[in-house]
């Protein structure tokens, strides 16, 4: 169990993950100016690096307790309003109106086991079509570098090999990637249909190889998005990556995921 503090000032945001042994797991800090972007835009921010921090947490097995905003100014507990931060130049801001979302019983987010495709593959789960196996890293790498395949290197490994066929411009790791992103942008189209997220933050081997597989999910989302251009979120890779340091600890864990729970809506706060 861990707590994530984010923190909101006027020229930096800060994200920091605390167990209960009060070790540290997560403490980033990214310079950012939080009077000149305004209150939204920050919060979105911040949104964005509090969604980074959990997966990451949930990746190492960490559950999160709880979340605390600190921000410079007169807050209205109750509602979660910032009254006034004379810093920031914010007045009457709703920061904490957003919640996580769990489900009645706690079992919402399996994106990855969304049935794409009723006739395809056995998925992990032993279902049929699952998006997991569209675009879960084994089915990456069938597709972009089969000489791969059935092998047991490390995930991160493999993850880098394929970067580095495609940077060499390799046609069939270029045209498996770009397969995975069609997918990858199919079901992120789901969520943004069903969820309206401001943000898509890639984890795991999607962010090693993102500036491949991204402009091709990005178009895939942008004809499916049936609130058109106004529902278009960002996809972007994780600032984590696939080698935070704070998974050292959680390497063997992390050895194992192939899941798309690697991508991580962001509905902390802005949806
Ligand atoms: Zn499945």
């Amino acid at each position: 169990m861990a707590d994530l503090g984010l923190e909101i000032n006027a020229n930096y945001l800060a994200v920091r993950g605390v167990d209960l042994a009060e070790r540290v797991l997560i403490d980033r800090r990214i310079g950012f100016d939080s009077v000149q972007a305004g209150a939204s835009r920050a919060v979105g921010e911040l949104t964005r690096l509090a969604g980074e921090a959990i997966t990451e947490l949930e990746r190492a097995g960490t559950r999160l307790a709880g979340i605390g905003v600190a921000v410079p100014g007169i807050v209205d507990v109750p509602s979660g309003t910032v009254r006034y931060a004379p810093n920031l130049l914010w007045q009457d801001v709703p920061i904490a109106e957003g919640r996580l979302l769990r489900g009645s019983d706690g079992f919402s987010g399996e994106i990855g086991h969304i049935p794409v495709d009723p006739y395809g593959q056995t998925c992990g789960c032993g279902r049929s079509g699952c998006l997991e196996t569209k675009i879960g890293l084994a089915t990456a790498v069938r597709a972009a570098a089969p000489d791969m395949a059935g092998t047991s290197r490390d995930p991160e490994e493999q993850a880098r090999v394929l970067l580095q066929r495609v940077e060499a411009g390799h046609p069939q790791a270029l045209a498996g990637l770009d397969e995975i992103g069609r997918w990858l942008g199919i079901g992120i189209s789901i969520a943004v249909n069903m969820l309206n997220p401001g943000t898509t933050v890639l984890g795991g081997y999607f962010a090693t190889v993102a500036p491949y597989v991204v402009p091709t999910a990005m178009r895939e989302l942008r004809s499916r998005a049936i609130a058109g251009e106004a529902a278009i979120c960002p996809i972007t890779a994780s600032a984590f990556g696939f080698t935070a340091d704070l998974l050292e600890a959680a390497a063997q864990r992390s050895t194992h995921y192939e899941h798309l729970d690697q991508l991580a809506l962001e509905h902390l706060l802005g949806i």
